[in-house]
């Protein structure tokens, strides 16, 4: 569709920011409300309902009563997961609103909306949808004078928090292994970006979700958040987002019921490109590319680039050479490829950094600028900078922004230290044709998941999370049912 046709659907566009509790949408308790605006123009998107406390309470009690009476929770897998399949088509259906959303309200590029959000957000639900009616309970083997199964259990009442940077995505990866495996959700999406959420509870609603089963509050995190995360009747707290929150939700999680905490957190993943490298092109192009995919707002995005010192230069003209395809463009423009950043906030966190990094010392080779100054919106040109050491702020801090920071390397056992000596550990890269040095250095990069010789892969099958201060969960894979689920024994006697 043509970025004019685009403009005019966002115009005609009618965004209802209620909640969605209990099956219906409705305003916050108190009559709050927040302005919801698009980083692309600035444009008042939405008023949307900030939800506190009570809000938080009603969606709660309305998860709980679906709970315990089972209307979802009671349906067998299979049942479960033809819904589930319905609501994955339907959002598919939904695609051209559902991604419209994401772009308005985000900033992201249209293309990438349509073909990665959406596509991913139901992809993820079918995905989950198909795997729960395959898992099998077990029986231990305590001998013939009894029985002994262990079940999984549903853990309940399940409330996720999720960032702004993929709502949909971010969405998904919590509410549909929570959901395939019989809990019921309470939701709350960024102050940032919370229209496709809800949107989504609306779509969840019309597959036959039952009403109750699947309730968003949107609102800020000191309220609307933390009233979630320190709820006595909330069984289980899946958070995603920056690593300083993370760490109150495991305090307010401890402060109240000890509800089971899942944390994914931040990153600052380091991407190590040896001599032997076997594809300089296609590193350069993962390294460019990753980096600057949806606006360096990646918690993943490999916002350190190690590069051997003899390959230094030319992996470096290569990689300004790609730099253009990247400057910011028109959001609702199918041809672009990089968006606008969230919101002013983050504008100016994104460039304190570049301007800490250039008081540093640091060589900038590109960007370093704001871009499409008329726009109304928050864009930034692509920005490296060369010529970085550990002890910079670009070095060891999550920028969050189209910025890479540039170090170089003459040993690989100092790149493996310097890459893990930040607190994060979500993911890492190592291109070598040396296959030994690969499985080395995979072994030793303390991260959730290391690459070799690709930056990036995604697929549902294998688990996304972190160590060290990245955080504490796994989404995505058969692995994410453990944490919706608990174990329950129950030991029968035969003999
Ligand atoms: P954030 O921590 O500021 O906010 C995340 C969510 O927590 C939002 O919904 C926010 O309203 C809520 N929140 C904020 N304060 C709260 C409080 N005191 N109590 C309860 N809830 C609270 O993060 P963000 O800026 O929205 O997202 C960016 C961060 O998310 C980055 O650090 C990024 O790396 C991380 N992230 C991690 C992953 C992953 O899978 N590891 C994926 C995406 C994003």
């Amino acid at each position: 569709m043509a970025a004019t046709q685009w403009h005019e659907r966002a115009s005609a566009l009618e965004i209802d920011g209620r909640a969605f509790i209990n099956g219906q949408r409705t305003w916050a308790a108190s009559e709050q409300t927040f302005d919801d605006h698009s980083p692309i123009d600035g444009r008042l998107l939405a008023k949307v309902a900030r939800g506190g406390v009570a809000d938080i309470d009603a969606a709660v009690a309305a998860a709980r009563a679906a709970f315990e009476d089972r209307r979802w929770a009671g349906k067998s897998p299979a049942a479960r997961k033809r819904t589930l399949i319905k609501f994955a088509d339907l959002i598919l259906k939904n695609t051209a609103e559902l991604a419209l959303l994401e772009t308005l309200d985000m900033g992201k590029p249209i293309k990438y909306s349509q073909s990665v959000d959406v596509a991913s957000c139901a992809n993820c639900i079918r995905w989950y949808g198909e795997a729960i009616d395959k898992i099998y309970d077990e029986i231990a083997p305590t001998g013939d004078a009894s029985l002994a199964l262990i079940t999984r259990e549903p853990v309940g009442v399940v409330g996720a928090i999720v960032p702004w940077n993929y709502p949909l995505i971010m969405t998904a990866w919590k509410i549909a292994p929570a959901l395939a495996a019989g809990n019921s959700v309470v939701l709350k999406p960024s102050e940032k970006s919370p229209l496709s959420a809800l949107k989504l509870a609306e779509i969840a609603l019309e597959a036959g979700i039952p009403a109750g089963v699947f309730n968003v509050v949107p609102g800020f995190g000191i309220d609307a958040g933390a009233a979630l995360a320190l709820h006595m009747d909330v069984d289980c707290i899946a958070f995603t987002g920056s690593t300083p929150v993370g760490k109150k939700i495991m305090q307010m999680a401890g402060q109240s019921n000890l509800k089971r905490a899942w944390t994914e957190l931040g990153g600052k993943s380091a991407n190590i490109v040896c001599a032997d490298c076997p594809d300089l092109d296609a590193a350069v192009s993962a390294a460019i590319g990753s980096i600057y995919f949806n606006q360096g707002e990646s918690c993943n995005a490999p916002s350190r680039l190690f590069v051997e010192e003899s390959i230094r230069e030319q992996f470096l003209d290569k990689a300004l050479a790609m730099m253009p395809r990247f400057q910011p463009g028109d959001p609702l423009d199918e041809a672009t490829v990089m968006g606008a950043i969230v919101d002013a906030t983050q504008m100016k966190t994104v460039m304190g950094y570049i301007a800490a990094g250039k008081a540093a010392g640091a060589r900038l080779v590109a960007g370093g600028e704001a871009a499409r100054l008329d726009s109304g919106g928050f864009y930034i040109a692509p920005t490296l900078f060369d010529g970085v050491d550990g002890s910079m702020s670009i070095a060891n801090e999550e920028i969050f922004g189209p910025v890479l920071s540039v170090l170089s390397f003459t040993d690989i056992k100092d790149a493996i230290r310097q890459a893990n000596s930040t607190p994060y550990g979500l993911q890492a890269a190592v291109w070598t044709r040396d296959l030994t040095k690969a499985i080395q250095t995979a072994r030793a990069l303390r991260a959730g998941t290391v690459h070799v010789n690709q930056y990036d892969s995604d697929d549902m099958t294998v688990p996304f999370g972190g160590v060290k201060q990245s955080g504490n969960g796994r989404d995505k894979s058969l692995h994410a049912i453990d944490k919706y689920t608990e174990l329950k024994t129950t030991w029968i006697q035969i003999g």
